[in-house]
């Protein structure tokens, strides 16, 4: 005997196909009615089970009076930018508000997804993390994000970073369950999935071992979130820096592919004058030696309320020629988008204060 199903918040995205039968035969249906229902809302991407036509009707009304839905949330702004990069302010059921931004080229479709609502982080430079954490998305609320852009491009996204709102790692097991569906129901490959943290003390052994136990096998991308080239700088950045010293962080980072075999990245927002000199790209090499591994730098955009300074041009390149001479992989993450409200977290910032 299977047991019956419990569905988180009375939605039903994030059920896998035979969650979606067991579901239904707990109501009283046939397993197929599931199958349908993982169709429609997968593949159709459909909003409300009212749009399912091939669900009888009476169950339907059933369903509706229980509340049950599938967990969609809904689009209250859509700022296109220049480059096509579509912004989106969306609104659960609770009223809070998550920012996710697509990013279109002719070959991809990525998808900029938020894991919270807000952070409790509260890194100096980024506007998600200024007024604290409201709380962590649920499942549906991760994947509605996925489905709304394609819903907009009518097209699949390819590709899915987790570096909107939020620390991930403070919503792992959730975090984990969504790349599960990308992945199996939305048929986007782990290869292109990346989950970007700053690093929460303690946690990325957990990932690693939950990720190989719900997974199978550890194919996205960690990329690990240093912005400074030592401990003291990185403080002034990153209050919670102080509990998990760099030098745990790596050594946690080392754990982590000798447990997955995957070697983690690493993200470093450049800001101008205060860690993009020489000194800090020496110190950064020092840092990385025996990484072998691949370093995305980030100008800084500026936010409200900081005055943290835009790197210049020259600075940019300069840093970026010091790694690449010491044998060390590196890009740049472009700036896209810019025009409208870039920094992730202003949008939201902006629509709560006009409420
Ligand atoms: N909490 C996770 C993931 C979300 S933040 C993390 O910090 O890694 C996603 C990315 O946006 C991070 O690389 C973060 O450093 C970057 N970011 C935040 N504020 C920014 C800003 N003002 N300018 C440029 N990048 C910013
Ligand atoms: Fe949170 Fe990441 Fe922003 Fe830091 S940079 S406050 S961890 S979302």
């Amino acid at each position: 005997m299977i047991n019956s199903l419990t569905l988180t918040n009375n939605t039903l995205l994030g059920l896998s196909v035979e969650e979606l039968e067991q579901w239904a035969q707990d109501e009283g249906q046939h397993a197929f009615r599931g199958r349908q229902v993982y169709d429609w809302v997968y593949k159709k991407g459909v909003r409300d089970l009212d749009e399912i036509s091939v669900l009888p009707k009476e169950w339907k009304h059933a369903l509706r009076k229980k509340g049950v839905s599938i967990g969609r949330m809904r689009i209250v702004e859509k700022l296109e930018a220049s480059d096509k990069t579509i912004k989106f302010l969306l609104e659960t059921n609770d009223s809070e508000y998550v920012e996710t931004v697509a990013i279109p080229t002719d070959k991809r479709l990525t998808v900029c997804v938020s894991s919270q609502i807000g952070c409790p982080m509260g890194c100096h430079f980024c506007a998600t993390g200024k007024n604290g954490l409201r709380r962590s998305l649920q499942v549906n609320e991760i994947l509605d994000q996925v489905l709304t852009v394609n819903e907009v491009f009518g097209r699949r996204s390819t590709n899915v970073v987790f570096m909107g709102m939020g620390e991930p790692l403070l919503n792992l097991d959730t975090v984990l369950n969504s790349i599960r569906c990308l992945n199996t129901d939305l048929g986007i490959g782990q290869r292109r999935i990346t989950l970007s943290t700053v690093g929460v003390a303690d946690t990325m052994p957990k990932l690693a071992e939950r990720a190989l136990d719900s997974l199978g096998r550890v194919q996205f991308t960690l990329a690990v979130s240093l912005h400074a080239p030592n401990q003291k700088l990185r403080e002034t950045l990153i209050p919670s820096a102080s509990q998990y010293p760099l030098k745990k962080l790596l050594e946690d980072c080392r754990h982590y592919f000798s447990i997955t075999g995957r070697r983690v990245s690493f993200e470093y927002i450049l800001l101008g004058q205060l860690n993009d000199k020489p000194e800090h790209a020496k110190q950064l090499v020092e840092l990385l030696s025996g990484f072998q591994s691949h370093v995305n730098l980030i100008p800084y955009n500026p936010i409200e309320d900081e005055d943290f300074q835009r790197p210049t041009m020259k600075n940019m390149n300069r840093f970026k020629n010091y790694l690449q001479t010491r044998g060390i992989a590196v890009s740049f993450r472009s700036s896209r988008g810019l025009d409208q409200n870039a920094a992730c977290g202003q949008l939201r910032r902006r629509q709560e204060s006009i409420h």
